[in-house]
């Protein structure tokens, strides 16, 4: 439709999560008519995330070391384990200040629909440190909708024969919704509600 270079800029565009050919289309003209030094300050963020940043190899959440901050602070408690579908949902947890153990970043949840099982996920991962760090107690805090019911079903199933306490965040959250979106006290209150999951 348009001259190579902005036709390769709208079609990375469109790849990018909830944003569609329309929304692809405003931003790539938008970026046009920036500044040059406006546009490669964005260019620039890119790179440079791609380049320092990587993933935990303990959690899975982002670090720019081998291992994240919360896994390397000696104060955290390492025997309960808070399981989280993605990094920013840390973020929500920890603005609670309810949690003082560590974390461990499925990166996705169970969908069928788009095709991702428990291999697609850091399952397997979590498994592996379970043992090796003494955990206790795992908190499944994934999403209060379908695909993250789903996923804390399945992980029970797996964790609860093990012998570890397996919990999962209160209710009181909106249904349907994503852990970001809820407020720091309604959050709160569901982890400290956290009742054990009946197999
Ligand atoms: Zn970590």
């Amino acid at each position: 439709m348009y001259a190579g270079p902005v036709q390769d800029l709208i079609d990375e565009l469109a790849r990018l999560p909830g944003v569609g050919p329309k929304s692809a289309q405003r931003i790539a003209f938008h970026l046009l008519k920036l500044a040059p030094v406006d546009a490669l300050r964005l260019a620039h963020a890119i790179t440079e995330v791609k380049e320092r940043i990587s993933f935990c190899h303990r959690c899975w959440n982002v670090s720019e070391a081998e291992e994240c901050e919360i896994c390397t602070d000696t104060r955290r408690d390492t025997t309960s384990i808070c399981v989280v579908e993605e990094p920013r949902d840390i973020v929500a947890v920890e603005k609670t200040r309810e949690f003082r153990g560590r974390y461990h970043v499925l990166q996705g949840a169970i969908s069928p629909i788009e095709g991702i099982g428990p291999e697609q996920l850091k399952v397997r991962e979590l498994l592996a440190r379970l043992e090796p760090e003494g955990v206790v107690e795992v908190i499944l805090c994934t999403n209060p909708n379908i695909e993250g019911e789903a996923t804390a079903m399945y992980l029970a199933r797996l964790l609860r024969p093990l012998g570890i306490k397996v919990t999962r965040i209160a209710s009181g959250l909106p249904v349907g919704g994503d852990l970001e979106y809820a407020d720091e006290i309604t959050l709160g209150r569901a982890l400290e509600g956290r009742r054990e999951v009946e197999a």
